[in-house]
């Protein structure tokens, strides 16, 4: 009892425990040989030895807290800590406004029985230009739009290529959406971004069968699904090389109702996609006899119904990947 003192450490505590409790410890031998003790002194030896026992076991224990207590007590002098303050609050991810965005526009073609079949990002001139009808001259060839990676292959300009790629290998009647990034030499600015995506989509039947009506009644379903039931849309003559007759669907400025502002550019409409009938040309290089077979297709860029949909002003929110900016979705 006199080396528990009130100052004993850990390591002297032990020692004691195993020096008189352990297994060959001293009052463990001497309870062992019990036997030998006259038989009348045995009951008052016996009682002692597991008095003392227990009253060692009793100070090794109050020692224990005792030092337990002594070091915490130091750790929150060292460390002050307030336990009435709640917890550190992990940020859990979700799912970025962009991709988004492209699950609702995917899901609005998918509802109306269109097939979403993803096709390459590396493509050669032949599926990104040739077979779409582009001139050999044409200016989106050039050096300053396209990126090219030698051996004739480059990155897609847009994901027209998914029409040659499809039809390719397919054979009509065909409903198909093609999502995915597109690459042009432009800087990132408020408006571009040299990545940035789009979903291709067409339709290919039976001559006749699909005409610019279908095309019309397809778009304007859709932007109604994406803006709302009230969409106004309007349709204007465009050109394409791809598509002949061609148009691009605008749909009524959903910032002015029409009245004109900044984003509209004061015309009270917003040019939301391109589209037109499928250029002959473009179905000879797939192998389809235009005689037989038409079909429409459009084209959309997703950041741009992101950014007119979410009331976005800047291309560049959406890459630099601020979270300040990202929750808000
Ligand atoms: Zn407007």
């Amino acid at each position: 009892m006199a080396e528990l003192a009130q100052s004993a450490s850990l390591e002297q505590i032990e020692n004691v425990r195993v020096k008189v409790l352990g297994r060959g410890g001293e009052l463990t031998e001497l309870l062992r040989s019990m036997r030998e003790v006259p038989a009348q002194e045995r009951p008052a030896i016996g009682q002692l030895a597991n008095q003392v026992k227990r009253d060692i076991e009793e100070r090794i224990e109050v020692l224990k807290n005792e030092l337990r207590r002594r070091a915490l007590g130091e750790s929150l002098a060292r460390a002050p800590l307030d336990v009435t303050l709640p917890g550190v609050q992990f940020p859990r991810g979700h799912i970025h406004p962009l991709t988004q965005i492209t699950e609702r526009l995917l899901d609005i073609w998918a509802a109306m029985g269109f097939e979403v079949i993803p096709t390459p990002d590396i493509e050669d001139d032949f599926h990104n230009f040739g077979a779409l009808n582009f001139p050999s001259d044409h200016p989106a060839r050039d050096m300053q739009d396209t990126f090219f990676l030698g051996d004739g292959l480059l990155l897609r300009t847009h994901t027209s290529n998914g029409q040659i790629r499809v039809m390719e290998r397919r054979q009509p009647p065909l409903a198909v959406v093609c999502p995915g990034a597109c690459y042009r030499r432009d800087e990132l600015s408020v408006r571009y971004s040299p990545m940035f995506s789009q979903i291709e989509g067409f339709a290919v039947d039976e001559f006749g069968k699909i005409t610019m009506a279908h095309l019309k009644g397809a778009l304007t379903e859709f932007l109604r699904a994406f803006f709302g039931p009230t969409s106004q849309v309007r349709f204007r003559a465009s050109f394409f090389p791809f598509t002949e007759p061609s148009a691009e669907a605008d749909v009524r400025c959903i910032f002015c109702a029409g009245t004109g502002c900044r984003v509209c550019k004061h015309s009270g409409w917003i040019e939301i996609l391109g589209a037109g009938m499928i250029h002959p040309n473009v179905l000879r290089a797939v192998g389809y006899d235009p005689q037989r077979y038409s079909g429409f297709a459009f084209g959309m860029g997703v950041e741009r119904l992101a950014l007119i949909k979410l009331g976005v002003d800047d291309m560049r929110l959406f890459f630099e990947n601020d979270l300040r900016f990202l929750t808000q979705f």
